[in-house]
Formats: structure tokens, C-alpha cells, sequence
């Protein structure tokens, strides 16, 4: 099937939840992707935070090979070998005592509130439903985390949504003091806003959040599902903060390509929950819990992270330049590998501008151009997608 044909079939048969690109992506090799017409492309995308290792990476390739012909899917009826090897390294490697895994962000998302809910009514009683949240956040799209991804466009459709969700003002501390009551079951915040512009927290921001929650016997997450796993150049982003959260999501980059969710928690947390209380068939596969594996032993490596801490440096230069070179850059933000240019006007054509040149970029906000490289990108890679970029930004 050529480019066209496929285009059409989808026009057909595909419910549009997405606007897509105008080509068809057929293979990836390192940090590019191919296009049916043999076109390449520098992927700053990553399938949006999910290729931290870039395309084909033989280890994860293997993993999957082998753990595919063993055996492809295990009730959690029954012990699993993988399952446990991964929330073994996932603990040993962070603050949490358990896990949960689950198939995707949002998932892990709704386990967390559901989690908390549970904590809340065996540890306080049944007034303490309450949920924080942020403006700008984003937390997915089933009903639960929805009703915490304060976006009208994506809320109003879909209403009525949970009841006791709140949203305060991000790196606003005040405005969380004014929210955060006794009857605040948790708050839920990401250390570096992905879909919301990419805004990463103030210092003093976490650490208040940290006390706010304690002052009222209230749960802190943190949602990692983007700036998680290395993205940030630490292998949790909320590490530098000196600050850790009862329960934490994770899902994009976690396993390889392949669909998984995670959510982190303290014993305290775990203590609340039973059997039956939450649960989910094909989470924590035996195939996706290999490759997932190779990832963390990859990126929890204390070379690769120090690797990208580098690359973020030399990224946040290059950007800062950019934004000298025109003047419809407002500001770049960001950390690692995970960063926005914010414009002045919307970044579209920009990304378009992009797309013919051979560069993968995307939206976070309508004026704000997000980078999210395969954390695996050399500075020449950088250094082409930011010719790229002042190309792309005189179109606006
Ligand atoms: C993408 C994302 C989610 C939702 O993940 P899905 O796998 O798309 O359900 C949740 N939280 C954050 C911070 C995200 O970036």
C-alpha cells in the first residue's frame, strides 16, 4: 500500500481523534523515521516522550523477541517473572515501597486517585474526596484523570465529571494553601508540565506542595508519565527538588514502544488496598515488562543521565540563541531533554515549515513548539534540528 492508500483507508475507516500528519511513517532506525516516499525525518518527538531509546534499540528488540516466543500474556491471576523483576528496579531505583502497573498514563492516573480515595476513607473517614490539581495540567483522557486536566475543551464535552476537583494556580503556591483543606484526599502535580506549554515547577513550589499536604493528612503525587524516567537528565524529574511524593505515575517512555503504566507508592498508601480493589487483564505483560527491563537498567544509568544533562545544556543554548536570531520567540523553557519555545503567535505553520525540511516537532499549547528528542540524540542531531528550527521560525 503506497502513502495515499493508506491515507484513504484511514479517511474511511478511522475515527479522527487525532489530526495527523501529512505522511505515512513506515519505519524508524535511531532517531529518525522513514516515510512511505523513502523520506527522512529527525524525530523531536519521540512519539510524544515514548522512544527515550530511539528507534530499534537491540537490546529492547531482543528482549521482545525472546520473551514473545516464552510466553506473550499471563493472567495476573498468576505469579510473572518480568512483573516482578521491573517493580523490583522500579523500587529499588525510588522513594516507593509497591507498585501497580496498568496499561497506559491515564491509567496510571486513575489508579492513583482511586488509591488515595481508598487510603483517605480507611485513614480519615468518608468526608476527605477532595482532589488538587493544576491549571494547565495534564493527567489523560478516561473520566477520572480527565476531571483533573482543567482544559474546557477537553472537559466540557464529557461532563458532568467527578465531583471535589480544584485547580490552583502552578508555581503559585498561595493559591494552593487556599485549596488544600482537610478534606483534600490528594494533589496531583506534574514536575514539569508537559501538555500544558512545558513549565517545570519552582523549587520552593514542590517543596510547599510537600508541606501543604502533610499540614492536612493529604497524598502528593506526582505524575511523571512525561518528565519521568531520564527525560529530565535525573531518572525522576522531582530528584533535584530533594522532595518525594507518595504515589507517582509513569507510562510513555517506560516501556520501550511497547504499552505500559505504572503507579509508584509508599507502604502507607499500599496498606489501604485489598485484593480486588483495582485490577486490570493484559497489565504488566510479560512482553512489554521485558522490554521495560532494558529500559530502566538504560536510562537509570548514571553515565546515560549525566549524558543528558549535557545534551540539555547544549540544547538550552542553542534555543537561547534562537530566540536572539527572532522575534517572535517569547521564551524557551525546559530541562534535559524536554523543552517549549513559546511564541508569539501559533506554532503551526512552524511545525509544518518543519515537516519539509525533514523535522518531527509538536504542539504544547497553540504557541508553544515542543522538543522531546529520543534521549539517545547527539549535539549533530541538535545541531540540525535547530538549522531546522530558525528556518521553520522565519515563517512565522
Ligand atoms: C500523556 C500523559 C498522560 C496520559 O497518558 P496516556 O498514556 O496518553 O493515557 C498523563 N499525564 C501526563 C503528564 C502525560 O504527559
Amino acid at each position: 500500500m503506497n502513502g495515499q492508500e493508506i491515507k484513504a483507508l484511514d479517511e474511511r475507516y478511522i475515527l479522527h481523534t487525532y489530526a495527523r500528519a501529512p505522511f505515512v511513517i513506515e519505519r524508524g532506525e535511531g532517531v529518525r523515521v522513514y516515510d512511505t516516499e523513502g523520506k527522512a525525518y529527525l524525530d523531536f518527538v519521540s512519539g510524544i516522550a515514548v522512544n527515550a531509546l530511539g528507534y530499534g534499540d537491540p537490546d529492547v528488540v531482543a528482549a521482545v523477541a525472546e520473551q514473545s516466543q516464552r510466553l506473550m500474556h499471563i493472567s495476573n491471576l498468576y505469579y510473572s517473572a518480568p512483573q516482578t523483576a521491573l517493580a523490583q528496579m522500579l523500587v529499588e531505583r525510588s522513594f516507593a515501597d509497591k507498585v501497580f502497573f496498568c496499561n497506559s498514563g491515564t491509567e496510571a492516573i486513575e489508579a492513583a486517585l482511586k488509591f488515595a480515595r481508598k487510603w483517605a476513607k480507611v485513614n480519615h473517614g468518608e468526608h476527605k474526596t477532595g482532589f488538587v490539581a493544576f491549571e494547565r495540567a495534564f493527567h489523560g483522557r478516561t473520566m477520572g484523570a480527565l476531571s483533573l486536566t482543567p482544559r474546557p475543551s477537553y472537559q466540557d464535552p464529557f461532563r458532568p465529571l467527578i465531583p471535589g476537583a480544584a485547580f490552583a494556580t502552578y508555581n503559585d503556591l498561595a493559591s494552593a494553601e487556599a485549596l488544600i483543606t482537610d478534606d483534600t484526599c490528594a494533589c496531583i502535580v506534574e514536575p514539569v508540565q508537559g501538555e500544558g506549554g512545558v513549565y517545570p515547577a519552582d523549587p520552593a513550589f514542590l517543596k510547599g506542595l510537600r508541606a501543604l499536604c502533610d499540614r492536612h493528612g493529604a497524598l502528593l503525587i506526582f505524575d511523571e508519565v512525561q518528565c519521568g524516567l531520564g527525560r529530565t537528565g535525573t531518572l525522576w524529574a522531582h530528584e533535584p527538588y530533594g522532595v518525594t511524593p507518595d504515589l507517582m505515575t509513569l507510562a510513555k517512555p517506560l516501556g520501550g514502544g511497547l504499552p505500559i503504566g505504572a503507579t509508584l507508592m509508599t507502604d502507607a498508601v499500599a496498606g489501604a488496598i485489598e485484593p480486588g480493589d483495582h485490577g486490570s487483564t493484559f497489565a504488566a505483560n510479560p512482553v512489554v515488562c521485558s522490554a521495560a527491563q532494558v529500559v530502566v537498567e538504560k536510562v537509570a544509568a548514571p553515565a546515560f543521565l549525566e549524558r543528558v544533562r549535557a545534551l540539555g545544556s547544549y540544547v538550552e543554548e542553542s534555543l537561547l540563541e534562537l530566540q536572539h536570531r527572532h522575534a517572535c520567540i517569547k521564551e524557551v523553557r525546559g530541562r534535559g531533554l524536554i523543552w517549549g519555545i513559546e511564541a508569539t503567535v501559533d506554532v503551526g505553520p512552524a511545525i509544518d515549515a518543519g515537516f519539509g525540511e525533514g523535522l518531527l516537532t509538536c504542539k504544547a499549547g497553540a504557541n508553544v513548539l515542543r522538543l522531546l528528542p529520543p534521549l539517545v540524540v547527539s549535539e549533530a542531531d541538535i545541531d540540525e534540528a535547530t538549522a531546522i528550527l530558525d528556518r521553520a521560525f522565519a515563517v512565522l
